[in-house]
């Protein structure tokens, strides 16, 4: 058994040295939140953004997909309360002048900073004679606000301030008069969108869990206000069919109603989706009913006349806001974290991903047993140009022996491997030939003919 800690460091190694998750800059030194998805890591983002996109838009009626830009103005990100808001406490060591998140330092000494006011949590750390990480005297807590400021072209007055946006949500609310124009949806329709946010976030940590660029999948779903709590049920099950859709461990997975004291001042409902990862159990996913402050405040701010028009009953009203709200980096720890195993083998521990088929970075790989027979290695092409064309996620695999190709196929989680050996050729059975499959859960093999293999794994991998 692994501690927590020696299951995060296997999964960090794994990432690294299989290609799926680097340091960004890490030939210069990296930076700190921020990662690269290597090879096989983009392709698992990619499987989980697809599935996102099926199951919530493609086949849904009610929703549209968007893709707003990542930089945003300075008035919209007023409006929706970041430009004054968005902070995190923050307080710095006095001798080393490394700053912390005050509120996790209270923490993790036992006292609850929820609902704190910053000089609320400046008292509770000095009547808790609490000291920084390094045991030094701590300093006044301050606000530190998250968001990325950039400037938009050379001028240097205030109207050329941009941010690069905190979260997708907001770029939806600013196109909801766009959306409402060009595509007439009646209510309830959503709005999806996934991309890239960033916060600046004070000790970005635990690996790609709290980071500085992060990627986010968010729906706003508008809804009339005295349907709010049925739709509010209702993606409380989507979100929880979608978790276990690509294989988050649903005994991992809580559901935590969050109190009135620690809402959103707007929202009368929300619930986060904790997630037991191997430092604790922390939020994967959000689900909030924001009412209809976002398209209110931008009316407001923006002057501009963001409502709806009931077309049966004539009523005119500003639609009310459910959103799901998840994080794709921390799906990608949770799905990690799920799959991980370790079993025996022959006599020899294992490590394997136990990843869904339909998240896996390669669904099959193909292998010829030798390199050196040029007809085993003809035929193993001749497969993996059949399963490639219809699974495209396959790998070619002819490195090393064929054990150390399952270790490595098991390790980065592909569900079957597929070897052309002699028998494949055995000219008596020149009809139906046949290959061995290998499967990678229980590492148990059986032959079958390579006619029937675009059949075999359409059913076993669901596609
Ligand atoms: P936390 O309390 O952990 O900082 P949050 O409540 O600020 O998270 P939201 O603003 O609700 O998070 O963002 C929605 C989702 O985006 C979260 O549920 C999470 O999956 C993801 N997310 C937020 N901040 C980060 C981050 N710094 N790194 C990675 N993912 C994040």
């Amino acid at each position: 058994m692994n501690t927590d800690e020696q299951l995060m460091e296997k999964i960090i190694s794994l990432c690294k040295n299989r290609g799926f998750i680097f340091q960004a800059g890490e030939l210069y030194g990296g930076l700190s939140g921020i990662y690269d998805y290597g090879p096989l890591g983009s392709l698992l983002k990619n499987n989980i953004k697809n599935l996102w996109i099926k199951k919530f838009v493609e086949e849904r009626r009610d929703t549209y997909l968007l893709d707003s830009a990542i930089i945003m103005g300075e008035k919209a990100l007023t409006a929706s309360g970041h430009v004054g808001g968005f902070s995190d406490p923050l307080v710095d060591d006095v001798k080393t002048e490394k700053e912390y998140r005050a509120d996790h330092l209270l923490e993790d000494a036992g006292i609850n900073p929820e609902g704190m006011s910053i000089d609320e949590m400046s008292q509770a750390l000095k009547d808790n004679n609490i000291l920084s990480p390094e045991g030094n005297k701590l300093g006044d807590v301050r606000e530190f606000n998250l968001m990325l400021k950039t400037q938009l072209g050379s001028s240097s007055d205030s109207s050329s301030t941009a941010y690069l946006r905190p979260e997708t949500a907001q770029g939806i609310f600013v196109n909801y008069k766009n959306i409402m124009d060009s595509m007439h949806p009646k209510l309830p329709f959503g709005v999806a969108q996934i991309g890239k946010a960033y916060r600046n976030e004070i000790t970005p940590r635990n690996f790609i869990f709290r980071l500085r660029e992060l990627e986010q999948m968010e729906i706003e779903y508008f809804i009339h206000p005295d349907d709010w709590k049925n739709q509010f049920d209702y993606w409380r099950e989507e979100m929880n069919e979608w978790s276990e859709m690509i294989g988050i461990d649903m005994n991992k997975l809580y559901e935590v109603e969050i109190g009135e004291e620690d809402r959103a001042h707007y929202s009368e409902r929300t619930i986060d989706f904790e997630f037991d990862y191997s430092f604790g159990q922390k939020e994967l996913f959000g689900l909030a009913y924001r009412g209809d402050y976002d398209l209110k405040k931008h009316a407001e701010y923006a002057k501009a006349k963001l409502q709806y028009t009931d077309p049966h009953r004539g009523e005119t009203f500003v639609p009310h806001v459910i959103e799901p709200s998840m994080g794709l980096d921390r799906t990608i720890l949770a799905i990690l974290t799920s799959a991980y195993t370790e079993d025996e083998v022959d006599g020899n521990t294992r490590s394997y991903l136990a990843l869904k088929p339909n998240v896996a970075p390669y669904k099959i790989a193909v292998s010829p047993l030798v390199k050196n027979k040029e007809h085993i290695v003809e035929k193993a092409n001749e497969v993996f140009g059949i399963l490639k064309a219809e699974f495209g996620n396959v790998a070619w695999d002819d490195n090393g022996n064929v054990g150390k190709r399952y270790r490595r196929q098991d390790e980065i989680g592909t569900p079957f491997c597929v070897v052309v050996d002699y028998d494949t050729l055995d000219e008596d059975h020149a009809d139906f030939a046949t290959v061995s499959i290998r499967h990678r859960d229980t590492a148990e093999q059986e032959r079958i003919s390579i006619d029937e293999l675009k059949n075999y794994f359409k059913e076993k991998l669901s596609l």
